[in-house]
């Protein structure tokens, strides 16, 4: 639970009092906290929250589907022209959209997990989503969260974050959010931490956008740090950043 937190008073909001709505990308490997700092971030500010996580999740579960090879790229090539994947941004996270049908539920499934970071290592898979994700950006008014987007989806965004914490910690957090959300525990914290390794040995060695904070990137470790600790953080940076901008 994040601690109770006033919204900024319209007036004193940085994020709607500027002309251009600004765009916040938070980016980091897996179980660092990016979704719930993005989605509070989002509300915080009011702005909409993008996962692009939920993108390459979703193809995966329509290439397992298809009894597609996730290594078969002329094939995963193909199949990404005829699929639609659309977000729709809420308060407890995004709903997903596959070919207009609702898979929210069965994203985090570990095989669809494990066929999310496969596909992500393809570019032409990488440069079809980012892509959508630049048209789901364009207008601004985003807070979107990855791997690439500070690096590649938005080079330009107007603050930039790049939220790790050290692996077991990550490791046994998003253990933890297995339970809490709901999903099946049937593999041990141990296995979590394993998976979440190779994972993030993908995201960080594939050739296409390897995970890399942005030189302007503001690190943000919350190894040592409570859930409301790095909430307050993440805030003070958006408003700073966002505050100096609107003077420069
Ligand atoms: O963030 P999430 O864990 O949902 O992402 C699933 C996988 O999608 C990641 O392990 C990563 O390989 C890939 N991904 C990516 N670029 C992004 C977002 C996610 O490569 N911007």
């Amino acid at each position: 639970m994040i601690a109770e937190q006033m919204n900024p008073a319209p007036e004193d909001n940085p994020a709607t009092t500027t002309t251009r709505r600004p765009i916040i990308a938070i980016d980091g490997p897996a179980g660092a906290g990016k979704s719930t700092i993005a989605r509070h971030i989002a509300q915080y500010f009011g702005l909409l929250n993008l996962e692009t996580g939920a993108m390459y999740r979703a193809f995966a579960l329509k290439a397992l589907g298809e009894n597609i090879s996730l290594e078969d790229l002329p094939s995963l090539a193909a199949l990404s022209t005829k699929t639609t994947i659309h977000l729709e941004p809420g308060e407890e996270g995004n709903r997903v959209f596959l070919d207009g049908v609702d898979v929210t539920g069965k994203l985090r499934d570990p095989a669809v997990t494990d066929g999310a970071s496969r596909v992500s290592v393809h570019p032409q898979i990488r440069a079809w989503m980012v892509r959508l994700q630049q048209e789901l950006g364009a207008s601004g008014g985003v807070v979107m969260e990855g791997r690439d987007i500070g690096t590649v989806v938005f080079p330009h965004a107007d603050v930039k974050i790049f939220l790790d914490a050290a692996p077991e910690v990550r490791g046994l957090r998003r253990y933890d959010q297995m339970g809490q959300t709901g999903t099946e525990v049937t593999v041990a914290a141990a296995e979590v931490v394993q998976e979440m390794h190779a994972r993030d040995e993908r995201d960080r060695n594939r050739i296409d956008s390897p995970l890399k904070p942005a030189e302007d990137a503001v690190l943000l470790d919350s190894t040592h740090l409570t859930l409301d600790e790095v909430v307050a953080r993440a805030e003070e940076i958006v408003t700073e950043k966002i505050h100096l901008q609107a003077r420069a």
